[in-house]
């Protein structure tokens, strides 16, 4: 049980390590909204016109990961 959940975590981890954003649930990737009123065509405001909004804890994992590869990298 308790390798299930490890096993879950570190598929996530390489999962959000391999695409950290996921395709923009507002627009849906499609970068623009259509307003109800006059369906007018506006940038999406969620992603601001990017199509990508940023998966969970993706952010942070990319963060921890290129800290950890920069201290390797950085010899005294
Ligand atoms: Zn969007």
């Amino acid at each position: 049980m308790v390798l299930a959940v490890l096993a879950a975590v570190i598929g996530y981890i390489v999962l959000a390590l391999a695409r950290p954003t996921r395709r923009c649930p507002r627009c849906k990737g499609e970068r623009v909204t259509l307003t109800r009123w006059r369906h007018r065509i506006r940038p999406c405001r969620r992603c601001s016109g990017t199509g990508r909004a940023p998966r969970l804890l993706g952010p942070l994992i990319h963060r921890t990961y290129w800290t950890i590869r920069h201290e390797r990298n950085h010899r005294p």
